[in-house]
């Protein structure tokens, strides 16, 4: 059956290829480097705060459906 993942990721501003990474990597890495063209990304945490708290949501939330389909009947 047809499903789709939603994977967190980030478009890179240089080629415009999708960046996969983790919500994991989001939180704690300085930078992610585009495997397209190489291009470093800075995170800035401070200023993406907002961003990241609505990541460890979506983490949370994911877990929790993780757990709720273990009681799948
Ligand atoms: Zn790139």
């Amino acid at each position: 059956m047809p499903q789709q993942q939603q994977s967190p990721g980030l478009k890179c501003p240089q080629c415009g290829q999708f960046i996969p990474t983790t919500i994991a990597e989001l939180l704690s890495a300085q930078a992610l480097r585009c495997p397209y063209c190489g291009l470093e990304l800075t995170i800035n945490r401070a200023e993406s705060r907002h961003a990241m708290e609505i990541l460890k949501e979506v983490d949370e939330a994911s877990k929790k459906l993780d757990q709720a389909s273990q009681f799948k009947r």
